[in-house]
């Protein structure tokens, strides 16, 4: 299967929105670069996502929080034609669950949105969290916050439901535009990190339990990380 109609189809910039950008010359820049490069190099996902020695673990988490929103908001914005309310009524993954927004803001409460909607006011929270130079500091010299990781938990969190409607409810359109392995790679990365340094709970990743085991079924199994904040 080709991959390069799926990237025609990037770069005609079907993403609804730009991609977030790490400033060359700076060390979360090489950072990316670097983790980029081994992933080209075709290497083994699951030791990809390992930190690297020497490495900073909020800095390593950082690059791989943004990166993975460029990609699912890309992977996201080759299904949104099709995802409308007239679809996707409500957030879903599948018969057996639901996701409700709420942001204590405007919805203060978990409220039932279509699914369109709910992912569009994700993205929107997301890109305002990695845009804060407060949350993410885009200077090694300016601290991560304190509660940087449970922010990140909760990022990376609300970025696996976008994997589960997709996956559930858009993969006809995935298949049809030969999308599959790109998305599979990306689903493979994004769980591989979150498992290494234990980012989501077991329990939001049920709905995609079973697709988890076929998809991941060339690996050994999970290795616990012991690696934690070093501050
Ligand atoms: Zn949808």
């Amino acid at each position: 299967m080709s991959i390069s109609g799926f990237v025609d189809f990037f770069q005609k910039g079907k993403t609804f929105r730009p991609k977030k950008k790490f400033n060359p010359g700076t060390m979360r820049y090489s950072l990316h670069k670097q983790a980029q490069a081994s992933l080209n190099s075709g290497i083994n996902l699951r030791s990809v996502v390992q930190l690297p020695e020497g490495e900073d673990l909020n800095d390593w988490i950082a690059v791989h929080v943004v990166d993975f929103f460029n990609r699912i908001n890309l992977i996201y914005g080759t299904i949104a034609e099709y995802c409308v309310e007239e679809t996707c009524p409500t957030m879903a993954g599948g018969p057996r669950f639901e996701y409700l927004w709420a942001d204590g803001e405007k919805y203060k409460k978990p409220t039932p949105l279509p699914a369109p909607k709910y992912v569009s006011l994700l993205m929107d929270w997301i890109e305002a969290q990695i845009n804060n130079e407060n949350l993410f500091p885009v200077s090694t010299d300016v601290p991560f916050p304190k509660n940087f990781q449970s922010l990140c938990r909760k990022i990376l969190t609300r970025l696996f439901r976008v994997f589960v409607h997709v996956y559930i409810h858009h993969f006809d359109r995935i298949v049809s535009i030969g999308a599959e392995p790109h998305v599979n790679t990306c689903y493979k990365h994004f769980y591989y990190f979150i498992r290494e340094f234990d980012l989501v709970s077991s329990k939001e990743l049920e709905p995609l339990k079973e697709m988890t085991v076929l998809i991941c079924r060339d690996s050994s199994p999970v290795h616990q990380s012991s690696s934690q904040s070093q501050r």
